[in-house]
């Protein structure tokens, strides 16, 4: 049995099982979350024979760490394995002015979407995570660096929306276990309609952030299939029910794509369709890392975007490239070690 991923509920059975009191829960939940232990060996305010009767059941985690790279501006990239062998990608990133630590948890192993300029998409489907798995991934960061993760978003790999039963049970112990509060977490999606629709009715209250890439059905089917599936007014229509029923702000994101998506009349139609959706904007540079036809922007039009954007009066960021040194955007690393391995 492994116990990182339990929670005090479980953990209360499972002392229960072992004829130990209520009180031995608690204080394994602390080793667990708190102080992020990878052996039942390091928790120490518990007898040495309780620990080799626990260990006869149960061990912390089977996750290794397989790769491990650290970028110069503090960016740190794991390639975490499971024990069947398949790996996903984990990112912790530090901003200088803050003390927020932000773990970027992948959700599915490869992902099915396909988006044209993602090296994930590129490597097709695997296999859906686990909520442990997730969780995991957050522990892994944890217990490497001693530190406490208070910030999580889902922009590693994978569609959270198409694995949304895990999805919603590990934010559940984000939320209790880690005591990461909803708003300090952020599901980010391809623009799964069905799957937004569930969280209207949840009303979620961490934030929903939406690759969008494009302001019409023509441009963005070049880049994302989905367009196909979910079209662009729909998912506008969800978007909108979404907002009114959880009152929360949307993130939009646009990847922009030199000579694309980033002419002076596609920040015009964006900022039209955007103008009646409660939402920031979030510009992210394309990052080249396949080969194919896209290029970066320019930083002229990268600010001339964000100006034109601004003028509709919404908040526009342009996301910082973190740990470029070390491969750190979406599917390189896990990628890479496919290359390498041939496949
Ligand atoms: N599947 C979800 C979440 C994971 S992708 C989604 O697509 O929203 C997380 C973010 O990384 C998305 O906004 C995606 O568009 C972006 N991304 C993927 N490949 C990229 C690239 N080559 N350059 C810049 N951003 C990229
Ligand atoms: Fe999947 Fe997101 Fe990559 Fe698209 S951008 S292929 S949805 S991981």
């Amino acid at each position: 049995m492994i116990l990182a991923g339990m929670t005090l509920g479980e953990l209360e059975d499972l002392m229960n099982k072992l004829g130990a009191t209520k009180f031995r829960a608690k204080q394994v939940h602390n080793w667990i979350y708190a102080k992020s232990v990878s052996t039942i060996d390091e928790m120490t305010n518990l007898s040495k024979d309780f620990r080799e009767q626990l260990k006869e059941t149960a061990s912390v985690t089977e996750t290794k760490v397989k790769i491990k790279q650290v970028s110069k501006d503090g960016t740190i990239k794991y390639l975490v394995e499971f024990p069947d062998g398949e790996c996903v990608e984990t990112v912790l990133m530090r901003f200088d002015n803050r003390a927020n630590l932000t773990a970027c948890v992948s959700s599915q192993v490869g992902c099915a979407v396909n988006c044209s300029f993602c090296a994930t998409g590129k490597g097709g489907f695997k296999r859906n995570l686990t909520y442990q798995e997730i969780i995991e991934q957050v522990l892994t960061i944890q217990r490497d660096t001693g530190l406490k993760v208070t910030n999580i978003v889902f922009m590693g790999q994978g569609e959270p929306l198409l694995n949304l039963d895990n999805v919603l049970k590990a934010l559940d112990i984000f939320n209790n276990d880690f005591q990461i509060g909803a708003r300090r977490i952020t599901i980010s999606t391809s623009g799964i309609i069905p799957g937004i629709n569930k969280l209207s009715e949840l009303e979620l209250q961490s934030t929903l952030a939406i690759s969008l890439h494009a302001p019409n059905h023509d441009l963005r089917r070049e880049l994302m299939p989905i367009e196909n599936r979910y079209p662009i007014n729909e998912l506008k229509k969800s978007l909108k029910n979404y907002i009114d029923k959880t009152g929360r702000r949307i993130t939009i994101e646009y990847i922009l794509i030199h000579g694309f998506n980033d002419n002076p009349a596609v920040a015009k139609e964006l900022a039209n369709l955007l103008k009646d959706l409660k939402c920031n904007i979030n510009l992210i540079p394309y990052n080249s890392v396949i080969e194919n036809d896209y290029k970066k922007p320019s930083s002229n039009d990268i600010m001339k975007f964000k100006y034109l954007l601004e003028h509709s009066g919404k908040k526009v960021t342009v996301r910082l490239e973190r740990g470029a040194d070390i491969d750190a955007a979406c599917g390189q690393l896990r990628g890479r070690e496919r290359a390498q391995k041939g496949e």
